[in-house]
């Protein structure tokens, strides 16, 4: 007589099933089968039998389709520097811009306002002619 790995009972004969991995006897009832279900089980699938604790997959399991993959950044992210980076690329761009912005507006204006002033000069002669002849 053998005991039952799961119950630690005294298994007969008849009702124990053996692993075939760990050699462990357990009642057919202890792992799940019913009389029916196990009366059913072919000698050969009896002698292949893997209790639970066999049958689960192992944590190197190549064949498990689930391998924990814990993403985790490198210690020096390049990702502040980088952001560093484009601050101070747009900033210096903002300067850039602004100040090219800044030359063509005072370039407008000047030649605007040397325009108006030439214009207002060429007018003078002319009002002061005008203001001769009255
Ligand atoms: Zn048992
Ligand atoms: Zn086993």
């Amino acid at each position: 007589m053998s005991s039952c790995f799961g119950c630690q009972q005294l298994v007969s004969v008849t009702d124990k099933i053996c692993c075939f991995d760990c050699k462990n006897n357990f009642h057919y009832g202890c792992v799940g089968y019913t009389k029916t279900s196990f009366s059913r089980l072919t000698a050969k699938a009896k002698s292949n039998w893997k209790c639970p604790a066999c049958k689960l997959p192992t944590k190197n399991d190549d064949k498990s389709p689930v391998k924990s993959i814990s993403y985790s950044p490198p210690p020096h992210a390049p990702l502040p520097s980088a952001a560093g980076n484009l601050d101070e690329y747009f900033r210096s761009m903002e300067v850039s811009l602004l100040s090219k912005l800044k030359t063509e507006l005072v370039s407008l204006i000047e030649d605007k306002i040397l325009k108006d002033i030439q214009k207002k000069v060429g007018a003078i002669p002319q009002v002061k002619a005008h203001l001769d002849e009255v």
